[in-house]
């Protein structure tokens, strides 16, 4: 019998095969040297991101650490503790100093003589903006819109390439009104579609809720899906039964505003919301959707990221 296939315009790449091509593996789950390939599509994405931006946005670039105490009043540590990663250092006098050196060196323990710093890892890009717009008081009318990006650090050691401890958040993020925030969040899930159709991928919206640590976060997570807190932006990478969140689109009502004091024009408490992007993921299910061979990617994909 002869069976006429219909050949795919490229063989869809196994994730390993990905990995291999793009994502060098440094003997920790989750933290990989990423290749130029990979950071060219990283570049394009950054600059497709950047073409979404209203003109009054503030645009901040954030180090990979921030503030201890932004993060510990941001309620984090209720919330997520299990994910945060602090800074330790060692510290003291010099023999002190010394003395763990010694101990590593004779072949013993001497991490016990770290001691935390005032830093942590930032585990999302969009926390330190808050105390940064309390501190120039109040909100003008209208709202503020932030473009913000920072490497995020979140202990979730995986084998899985699209769950990272070290990955890249890029964010719009608004701070307003509730109806500011809400019309922003509706626009951008539907500016996402755009964005999504301009790189080929095939995607769908869903409600989704964040991972809160234990027993009672269960309960914070359906309270959350029941408000339409959070929406993310689905995309199939490994598969279209279990879809990966590229994007989400998240409404913190006056969480934020209450914490660090934030206030509108009117002098009520601000809310805020943020659209974020996952950067590395968004690169990966772009590989996993057109091939490891840039060349043949369609056209208009590639128009959208100026290969
Ligand atoms: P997930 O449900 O997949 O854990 P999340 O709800 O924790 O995602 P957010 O906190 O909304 O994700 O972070 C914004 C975006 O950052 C996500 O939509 C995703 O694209 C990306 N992201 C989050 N966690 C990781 C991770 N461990 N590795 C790579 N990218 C991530
Ligand atoms: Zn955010
Ligand atoms: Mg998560």
């Amino acid at each position: 019998m002869n069976v006429a296939f219909k050949q795919p315009v490229h063989s869809t790449p196994t994730l390993d095969s990905i990995a291999e091509a793009l994502l060098l593996p440094s003997g920790i789950d989750g933290v990989y040297a990423r290749t130029a390939a990979f950071e060219q599509i990283v570049g394009g994405l950054t600059d497709l991101i950047s073409e979404y931006r209203g003109p009054a946005t503030e645009v901040l670039r954030f180090p990979p650490v921030m503030s201890r105490r932004q993060v510990e009043k941001s309620g984090y540590l209720k919330s997520f503790p299990h994910f945060l990663g602090c800074v330790s250092c060692l510290s003291g006098e010099e023999v002190e100093i010394r003395a763990a050196v010694d101990r590593h060196e004779a072949g013993e323990d001497w991490t016990p003589a770290l001691a935390p710093a005032d830093l942590v890892l930032s585990p999302a890009a969009c926390y330190p903006v808050y105390p940064l717009a309390a501190s120039r008081g109040q909100i003008p009318a209208g709202g503020l819109v932030f473009d913000v990006a920072c490497d995020c650090f979140r202990r979730e050691p995986s084998k899985m390439l699209d769950r990272l401890q070290s990955f890249r958040m890029r964010e719009y993020v608004c701070i307003g009104t509730p109806a500011e925030v809400d019309v922003f969040r509706r626009r951008w899930m539907k500016t996402a579609e755009d964005f999504a159709g301009r790189l080929g991928l095939s995607w769908h919206i869903d409600y989704a809720s964040d991972p809160f640590f234990g027993r009672g976060g269960k309960l914070m997570a359906v309270s959350q899906i029941e408000q339409a807190l959070k929406f993310e932006l689905l995309i199939p990478v490994h598969s279209a039964d279990k879809p990966t969140a590229c994007m989400s689109f998240n409404c913190h009502r006056d969480h934020f505003g209450t914490t660090w004091n934030i206030r509108t024009s009117d002098g009520e408490v601000a809310h805020t919301g943020c659209v974020a992007f996952g950067i590395d993921r968004l690169a990966l299910a772009l590989f996993a959707t057109h091939g490891l061979e840039l060349s043949r990617w369609p056209a208009a994909v590639r128009k959208s990221l100026a290969l």
